[in-house]
């Protein structure tokens, strides 16, 4: 290997069924990437097969793993993640360092989403962010000055736990009516199908002749000019703005960020969110507050996660 290469970080990103890896250069360029798919019971396996395949295309100096969990960065260990089987790994860290010989740095997705957009996308001209991960569930991260603000608990930043309805559906959480149990990916789809169930004139709609569509494939429509993904889109925005009011109002932040995969409509669903955030916070703190949609797309919680790795052997 030359020698210039040890220059390298990975970041990979541990979701459900799937892992999604990157290769970055010191100053965040993504050099190569990864996808794979995995089994639960072979979920170390599967992450050192990725890391594998990363080095090929460049020596690695260490390694971000990114997981939809609570993670102690201190003592390296997975706290709490619903639907993994990490908790069952409590050695996860120290067996991955052992197969690879390679420095791990775990972390949670949404603030490693965060991490990446704060140094290497839509938040890197700003000195505090919000960040806001609409995907499978909904998370949060607060950066203030540089550091990721983790609170008391390790839990700071839980948006998707905020309460937009109180008469809403019970949550994963024990709360009900939570932004997650309206916005997050597979509740976007949910009600979309309820709608479609229900109401004859949304027939119309492209997502009516697709049996397994997904919140992408709705926010796919919504761009190709579909009204009722459109309508979709916007109520979605109207809920994820009134938690964004909550957050001006609490923080007066200089700039939230809003990242995930229906992100990719951009307008469509970022207006709303402007709108309704401006209808309900106080005016002088959402004049002060820029909310924009996250830049680094699919491969932003493999960087963030990654540049966390490099920052944490400084
Ligand atoms: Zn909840």
């Amino acid at each position: 290997m030359p020698e210039n290469s040890v220059n390298n970080f990975a970041g990979i990103e541990v979701a459900l069924s799937a892992m999604h890896g990157a290769l970055i250069s010191e100053n965040g360029e993504v050099l190569s990437r990864r996808e794979s798919l995995y089994e639960p019971e072979n979920l170390i396996g599967a992450i050192v097969e990725l890391t594998k395949s990363l080095r090929e295309a460049g020596e690695i100096k260490s390694v971000g793993l990114a997981i939809p969990g609570l993670v102690n960065r201190e003592t390296d260990r997975v706290l709490i993640s619903t639907g993994l089987p990490f908790t069952a790994q409590e050695h996860i860290h120290s067996e991955l360092m052992q197969a690879t010989g390679l420095r791990f740095e775990l972390e949670n997705d949404a603030n490693s989403a965060a991490y990446g957009e704060y140094k290497a996308g839509a938040g890197r001209d700003a000195r505090d962010i919000f960040y806001i991960g609409i995907g499978d569930s909904i998370g949060g991260a607060l950066i203030l000055d540089g550091k990721l603000w983790t609170g008391a608990s390790g839990c700071a930043g839980e948006v998707g736990h905020i309460t937009i309805d109180t008469e809403g559906s019970e949550c994963v959480c024990g709360n009900t009516g939570c932004l997650e149990t309206t916005a997050s990916g597979p509740n976007i789809v949910r009600r979309a199908r309820e709608r479609l169930n229900r109401d004859s004139t949304s027939s119309l709609s492209s997502l009516a002749m697709q049996e397994n569509f997904t919140a992408t494939d709705l926010a796919l429509a919504a761009t190709n000019g579909d009204d009722f993904s459109i309508m979709m889109l916007e109520r979605t925005g109207r809920s994820i703005g009134i938690a964004v009011a909550s957050i001006i109002n609490l923080l007066s932040i200089e700039k939230i960020i809003v990242g995930g995969p229906i992100m990719e409509a951009g307008e469509l669903i970022l207006k709303p969110i402007i709108e309704e955030a401006g209808k309900r916070s106080f005016q002088q703190c959402f004049e002060a507050t820029r909310i924009v949609a996250a830049e680094l797309g699919v491969d932003g919680v493999a960087i963030g996660a990654a540049l966390l790795a490099k920052d944490a052997g400084k």
